[in-house]
Order: C-alpha cells, then sequence, then structure tokens
C-alpha cells in the first residue's frame, strides 16, 4: 500500500510533458495523452522539409519519461471534477486522481468556413506534415517536365490560410522546397504559394522590425502575399478568396490551414470558470477557480499576468510547468502556492531552408546564421537532457540538410 498522492495530468505536450518531467517523485504520477509521441511544434516546419527527422522533434513519451511514471496513450473524453475521475475512450474505464492537470493545448479552428474542415490539410501534428509532403510530392510527380509554365503553375498552385508565424514559416518552406523541386525536375515556370490572411499584415502581433525580415523573405521565396482578404470555400481542389468584395476560385493542388486555434471539445465540456473565448480561467497560482486541486496550463489557460504576445505559445506552456509542477509539490505538503511572473524567451522564426529571424534581447537578425541559431536555441528547449545531447550531435554531425521532393518511390 503507498499513500502517495495520485496526480493526473493530461497532454503530453509543452504544457504536460514538461509538468511531469519536473514532477518526478511528488507522488503516483499518470501522464495521459493521445499520441505516443511529444510534438516540438516550432520545428514541424523543419520535419516537412526534411531538415530533421520525427524522432528529434517527436521522441517517445516513454523514452522521456523514468519508468516511475505511467504513460496511458488514450484520449480522454470527460472529467467529473466532483467524483476526480476522468474517462479513457480506448480503454473504456475510468481513471482516479486526487490532483489534475489539465493540459490538452488547442485544435485548429476553421471559423465555420465551408469545406475547410474537409478539405484543408492542418498543420499541427506530424500527421498533417507527412499528408502535405505527400501532395506535394503527388503534384509534382503529375506534372511532366515539357508541360507549359502556366499549366505547371496552374496544377502546383498551393495556399497557406493565415499569415501569423506559423503561416509564413510553412508557405516560405512550401515555397523553397518546390522551388528546389522544379530545379531538380527541370519543369518549366515556378510554383505558386500563396498565404491568404483576413488582417492588414503578415505577423500580426510581432514587432516592425522582424515584420521586415518576414516580408523579405516572403518576397524572396516569392510566396504571394493577399492582405485583407477572407476565405469563403475550400474545395477538394480549389479554393474561393473574397477581397473587397469581389470573390475568386483558386485552383490548388492543397490548401494547408494555419488560420486559428480553439479550445478543444473536452475543455468545452467542463463546468468551470471560463472567458468569452472558451479559455479556463486560472489563479496566479495556475490553479482552476473554485477547484485547489485541478491545475491547468498552456493553449487553454487564460493567465492575466504574462505579457499578451505570449498567449498560445509553447515558451509560456514551458514556464507554466515548472510553476505547476512546484505549486503541485507544495499542495501535497502544505506549503505556499506561488505565483511567478512569465517573460518574453525571444522569437525565433523559420524563413524558408536557408533563413530565419530570430529576436534576442531586444535586436533583431535574420539570415543564414539566424538559421543556425535558431537550430540552437531549439536544442536547448528540447525535453530532457538525454534527448538534447542525441539530437545535438545528430545536428552537428550529420547536418540538417532540407529533404528534396524526389519522385514517389526515387531513392535521395
Ligand atoms: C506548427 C506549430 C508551430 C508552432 N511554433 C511555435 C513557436 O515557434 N513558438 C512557440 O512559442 N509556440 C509555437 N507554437 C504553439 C505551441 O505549440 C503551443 O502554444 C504549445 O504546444 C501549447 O502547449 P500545450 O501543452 O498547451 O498544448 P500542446 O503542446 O498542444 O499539447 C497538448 C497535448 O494534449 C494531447 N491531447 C489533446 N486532447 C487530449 C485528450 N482529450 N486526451 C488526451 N490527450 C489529449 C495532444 O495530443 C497533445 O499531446 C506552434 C504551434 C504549431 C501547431
Amino acid at each position: 500500500m503507498t499513500d502517495k498522492k495520485r496526480i493526473a495530468i493530461i497532454g503530453g505536450g509543452f504544457g504536460g510533458l514538461f509538468t511531469a518531467l519536473d514532477l518526478s517523485s511528488a507522488g503516483d504520477v499518470t501522464l495521459i495523452s493521445e499520441e505516443d509521441h511529444f510534438l516540438f511544434t516550432p520545428m514541424l516546419y523543419e520535419y516537412l522539409s526534411g531538415e530533421v527527422e520525427a524522432w528529434h522533434i517527436a521522441p517517445n513519451q516513454k523514452e522521456l519519461l523514468d519508468e516511475s511514471i505511467t504513460f496511458i496513450r488514450d484520449t480522454v473524453v470527460a472529467v467529473d471534477l466532483r467524483a476526480r475521475t476522468v474517462s479513457l475512450k480506448l480503454r473504456n474505464k475510468q481513471i482516479s486522481y486526487d490532483v489534475l492537470v489539465l493540459g490538452v493545448g488547442g485544435v485548429s479552428n476553421f471559423a465555420g468556413v465551408n469545406g475547410a474542415a474537409e478539405h484543408s490539410i492542418p498543420f499541427r501534428k506530424i500527421a498533417d506534415a507527412d499528408k502535405l509532403r505527400s501532395r506535394m510530392v503527388d503534384a509534382l510527380d503529375h506534372v511532366p517536365p515539357d508541360f507549359p509554365p502556366q499549366d505547371t503553375q496552374q496544377a502546383l498552385t498551393f495556399a497557406v490560410v493565415g499569415a501569423g508565424a506559423s503561416g509564413v514559416e510553412l508557405a516560405t518552406k512550401m515555397a523553397d522546397l518546390l522551388r528546389d523541386a522544379f530545379k531538380r525536375r527541370a519543369l518549366r515556370g515556378e510554383p505558386r504559394v500563396l498565404v491568404i490572411e483576413m488582417g492588414d499584415r503578415v505577423v500580426p502581433g510581432m514587432g516592425d522590425e522582424i515584420r521586415e525580415v518576414v516580408e523579405e523573405a516572403l518576397l524572396s521565396s516569392h510566396v504571394e502575399v493577399h492582405s485583407l482578404t477572407r476565405v469563403v470555400r475550400v474545395g477538394e481542389k480549389s479554393l474561393t478568396i473574397e477581397h473587397d468584395g469581389k470573390q475568386t476560385e483558386i485552383a490548388t493542388a492543397a490548401v494547408a490551414w494555419t488560420g486559428g486555434v480553439r479550445v478543444s471539445p473536452l475543455v468545452e465540456s467542463l463546468e468551470v470558470e471560463k472567458t468569452s473565448r472558451g479559455l479556463i480561467v486560472v489563479r496566479p497560482t495556475l490553479q482552476v477557480t473554485d477547484h485547489d486541486n485541478v491545475f491547468a496550463l498552456g493553449d487553454i489557460a487564460h493567465f492575466t499576468d504574462a505579457p499578451p504576445i505570449l498567449a498560445g505559445t509553447a515558451q509560456l506552456a514551458l514556464q507554466q510547468a515548472g510553476l505547476v509542477a512546484k505549486n503541485i509539490e507544495a499542495l501535497l505538503n502544505g506549503r505556499e502556492l506561488q505565483t511567478k511572473h512569465f517573460a518574453e524567451l525571444g522569437e525565433a522564426v523559420s524563413l524558408g531552408t536557408e533563413r530565419a529571424a530570430v529576436l534576442a534581447g531586444g535586436k533583431v537578425f535574420g539570415g543564414a546564421l539566424a538559421r543556425q541559431a535558431r537550430f540552437a536555441l531549439y536544442t536547448s528547449r528540447l525535453p530532457t537532457w538525454q534527448h538534447r545531447l542525441r539530437v545535438g550531435a545528430s545536428w552537428f554531425f550529420e547536418g540538417t540538410t532540407p529533404r528534396p521532393l524526389l519522385p514517389l518511390g526515387a531513392r535521395r
């Protein structure tokens, strides 16, 4: 028999996994997550381009966690805050807890756009990047080298919805990869990559200096930016946009969706205090209102004492995880719970396969050096020092060259 308290953590992302890693021996810790791996989302673009491999950025949870932590791969479909249980989908059973951590992150927000959920490809998971890459290869494979340039361009038009950091990172990466494939396959003309943005500028929320670097990169990667433009409909092979009251239908090989995030159905089902956007209101200690034994963090939590630019970022979830772990230990040991001011740790944006932009210490720098700095910075933010060492060594000795979009079945 053990008198250790049961700590259940739902979600193995930045918030949940890093809380579990920091908790160690505080209680009987169980981490429940839908996927068997963690995902370092800031480098999903590099996974798309083959600059990094799946094991670098999506290590298996069991490799990261020490044996004292139980990992369950399953989806939590309900939480009963009174009975203190969570219900699992695949195992069709309930797990009881004394302390609960909610770190389930967000889901793609298709904002009710006709056909978007069915036909566009979200960009949030390894499987999404695999799907997008195979659509790019498939579209290229269908274009013979003697195709006229205008037909080639029409067959190889890709759209990215949303010009936030995610949209511009994805669009520049796709454009560079496609242009490289054009050269290798001796195709005529150019691919077309569009970014569709409702607002009047790219990377809204970021400073002007970093925006300038981003705009230059979009230009040099030949990405077409359509601002003040609304997506009206996504079809199987088309996209309809509206600008200045005029609608245009564009034939597309694929539409990638980076148009926003909303809370998941599990969070919607919870009867706790929330904001108008459905985020869980947390106290400065990251405890959920009226539930001392329940903590929420990351993309689903509304925490007032953080710079607005940090909302919905990995760097906030990561910092909050440390506080949640400390506060759980304090709660279980009868000590006073703490709060913390979360600071901005700097920004790093990937811009195609050869450049990046990094904001550090109030200064912005771009280009190939920034790309290297971004890899170095992100090595230090990967979970566990063992994983960091393995990945750092692999990037240093084996390199981070993109994997070209070769014809299906061809060897590199
Ligand atoms: C492509 C991309 C690039 C990004 N780049 C950056 C960046 O450069 N910098 C930055 O700061 N932020 C970035 N972000 C945002 C960052 O990923 C999130 O802010 C961060 O992941 C939030 O952490 P979280 O723990 O709240 O959620 P997540 O990391 O999303 O983790 C949630 C976990 O919960 C699991 N889960 C969900 N529902 C359930 C359920 N019902 N039952 C069990 N498990 C469940 C999910 O599978 C997932 O493992 C990026 C996001 C994306 C998608």
